[in-house]
Order: structure tokens, then sequence, then C-alpha cells
């Protein structure tokens, strides 16, 4: 086979179980009005009985013709009055019908979540969207696929990962997810090496295990802890300094948080998207810096940084951990959302000239897994899109972002990122802009 091998590319941030949940759920990602949206709704209820629940995902109203937020009526009806539970494309809000609301115990005179809101009419009545742990709150009543589904869904998930070059990923899930892949790996090594992160409200269940970063194997592992500080550009409840967005983890808690999981020997990775979230998540993380060797906190997303703040990435350790094509996708409404703000969004030049560590993924579901898009958008797409160009990198420093320091983020450096010999043979074959093949640990898991 001919090409050129790189060492194997990690994806330092993904959704593995929203990956293989697309599998068994109704995806709207493809939807470019909201009639399209309710179109593919109908099909899929088609297929159910009366009384079972349309769960899905992807639906993004900033791409439709119209794009406001869809209401719960046009849903009822679209899924013939059954309860309906469908995740925006970002997962910071959610489509829910009246049987869902119902479900979930939301009636008129329901107080929002702390953390969340529950979106309503001039007369009080909620419209259907959900945000936040408004989410939550109707996820939790929502029936989960069987283990088999489950199962099933996610091998094909990993197929598919291998398909695109990835060898390894760094997945941000709940526990479904890694008992799913448990069960998998069981049968075989997994052909994608998972480095699993657990979601905050499990740390109590870790401590108590005495459950530490690393535990697992090459193929399987626990390493971290996920959490939440703000909100996303696109549902508009990214923190912002100048006091916009919708901060989700107070200070007091986050600080505690950050101190509770470098104790317990997990590392720890904040999902910060505005500029004042990346600012909490840096004050939180400073005063821990050089706790252990093995410390490696990371701000995910970090998708607009206060120029102050660039520099306090590399003092801190903490690593950041970036999705490319998330600018591709997002240019426009960064330029309408954030218009003086944006010569710091997707700033990963300036991140990386300050000293900072990399690591690139793609958060796919949100946007596509495929890791030549991300190292195309981290280098010359900003160029030939002439948005910041000065902020795009070399191929090499791109390339270091989805190995070398993807393999730091998870203490996995002296194993996997670079080819050299003694370390775990991990490939990604390259021919012609195309992936010829993938190889992990010596075995090809996929060739062209
Ligand atoms: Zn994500």
């Amino acid at each position: 086979m001919g090409g050129r091998a790189l060492p194997g590319l990690t994806d330092a941030h993904i959704h593995l179980e929203s990956l293989a949940r697309m599998r068994i759920e109704v995806e709207l990602g493809p939807a470019r009005s909201l009639e399209d949206a309710l179109a593919r709704i109908s099909r899929h209820a088609a297929k159910l009985p009366p009384d079972a629940w349309i769960v899905g995902r992807g639906w993004y109203n900033d791409a439709w013709r119209d794009p406001r937020f869809p209401d719960r009526r046009s849903l009822d009806e679209a899924g013939g009055g059954r309860p309906a539970f469908l995740v925006r494309k970002d997962a910071h809000s959610a489509w829910v019908s009246s049987a869902a609301l119902a479900a979930a115990g939301i009636e008129r005179g329901t107080a929002d979540p702390p953390g969340g809101a529950i979106d309503r009419d001039a007369g009080g009545e909620a419209t259907g969207i959900v945000r936040e742990n408004g989410v939550d709150v109707v996820r939790r009543v929502t029936p989960r696929p069987t283990d088999q589904q489950m199962d099933a869904a996610m091998s094909a998930a990993l197929r598919d990962l291998s398909r695109l070059g990835i060898t390894s990923v760094h997945s941000m899930d709940r526990p479904v997810a890694f008992a799913s892949l448990s069960r998998l790996h069981a049968r075989r090594p997994l052909p994608v090496r998972v480095t699993w992160n657990l979601p905050g409200a499990r740390l109590e269940h870790a401590e108590r295990l005495g459950l530490r970063g690393g535990v697992g194997d090459d193929h399987l592992r626990i390493w971290g802890v996920k959490a939440f500080l703000d909100g996303s550009l696109g549902s508009r409840t990214a923190e912002m300094l100048d006091g916009s967005g919708m901060p989700v983890l107070p200070q007091a808690e986050l600080v505690e948080l950050a101190r509770r999981c470098a104790a317990a020997d997990l590392s720890l990775c904040l999902h910060a998207i505005g500029d004042g979230a990346v600012r909490r998540a840096l004050n939180a993380l400073e005063p821990l810096v050089g706790v252990s060797r093995r410390w490696r906190p990371r701000i995910e997303h970090a998708q607009c940084v206060d120029p102050a703040d660039v520099p306090r990435f590399r003092r801190a350790g903490v690593i950041a951990s970036m999705q490319p094509v998330h600018a591709v996708a997002d240019r426009d409404l960064a330029d309408r959302e954030w218009p003086d703000r944006v010569s710091c969004a997707y700033a990963w030049r300036a991140l990386q000239d300050a000293g900072a560590v990399l690591a690139f993924g793609s958060d796919a579901p949100v946007e596509p897994a495929d890791p030549l898009l991300g190292l195309d958008a981290a280098t010359s797409w900003r160029r030939r899109a002439g948005w910041y160009p000065e902020l795009a990198l070399t191929p090499a420093q791109a390339l270091r972002a989805y190995t070398v320091g993807a393999a730091y983020a998870v203490g996995m450096e002296d194993r996997l990122g670079r080819l050299r010999p003694g370390l775990l043979c991990d490939l990604t074959i390259v021919d012609d802009g195309r992936v010829a093949a993938t190889v992990v640990g010596g075995e090809i898991t996929w060739r062209r």
C-alpha cells in the first residue's frame, strides 16, 4: 500500500454515545427547514408503535430558511401525539412535544431548573423548547435503547472512525457509552483506542471507588472528568466577559470540583466556549499548576479567548482542546454574535504561539469526525476563506495537535503520538489526500 504514514490520528473530543445513538434515532442534521425536519419526524414515527417515544437529534434552526426556534404544536402533529425528545445539534437545547413535557412533569407553574430554562409563550405555556439543564429534565424520562441495540450501533460507529483514519479518541459521554464499550472490548480489543472521561455528576462514584486516571488498558481507559461552564455560541448561551450568556457552573463549585479531581488523580476537561467561561476556567485551574505530573487539565472548545488570557494557558499548564471544523461551520454566526471579539475566536495560532499545548478533535456528531477536514480547517482554510488568516497553523503544527498534543492530553505521550521504535504502532496512511489505511497496534483496522 502506498502513501504517507502519519502517526495515528486522535480525535481529542468526540461523543461516542451520540455517534452510536444516531444510528438508532431520528437524525435531523440534514434538514434544511422546519418542514423538512417535520417530514423526517413523520416518516420515523410511522415506523413506531403508537405510544413509543420519538427520540432524535441534530436539528439546527440557524441553518433553516426561517431560523426561529420550533414549537411543540408542529411536533405533536408530526409525531402523532407521541412523546418526542429531539436534541438540538449543539446539545444545549431540545425540542420536545406536549406528551414529553407531560411525562417530565412540566406544567404551567413548573419553575425553571437551576442552570436551565423552559421557554414559555406570552401566556406562560411551555413552547416545547428546553435549554441547558432543562434538557436533562426531559432526558431523564426518555427511554434508553437496549444493550444489544447500543452495542451494534457503537460497533458501527467505531468502524466509521477507523475508515476516517482515526486510531484513538477522547470520548466525553455518559456511563451508558462506557458500558457498551466495555462489553465490546471484552469480546475483542476495540479497533479505536478510547480514553473515556466521566461526567462531573459521577465524580462521587469515582472517588468512592478510588478510580484514578489511566485505569484500564491501551484500548479502553478512564482518564478524567468532564464538566460544563457555559453553553454554546449557537444556542446564545456562551458565557461572555460582557455579561451575556448562561454560566452553568458557579465559580465556587468549579473550584471545589477542580480540587477534588486533582486529589482523586483524575484530570479535568472543562467545557468553556465564551471568553467569560474560559477566564473562569483558568482562574480555577491556575492555583493547581504542578499539583502532580499526571495533572493534565484542559479547556474544551476555548472558542473565544480574551487576548489577556492567551498566555495563561501555558502558565497554568492548561491544554487547549479545540475543534478546527467548528470555525468553518460557525464563521457567519461568530461574525454576527461576536462582532468585536471574532479576531480572538478559534485562535489556535495565538495559543500555539503563546506556548499552549493544543489537542484537536471534531466534537462529532456536532461536526463531521473526518480529521482531514480538521487539518484543513486549522491550516489552509483560513487563508482560502480570508478569515483572520494570521490565525492559521502550519500543517506540522496542526498534525501535532492531532497526535503528540492529543497523546499528552491524556498522559499517553510515552506510548502514542509519534512514529518511533518502542511506541505503539498506530498509523494513518494518507494517499492522494484520502485515507488509504488505518493501523492500530500493528493491526490494520481499515484499508481502502
Ligand atoms: Zn462536545
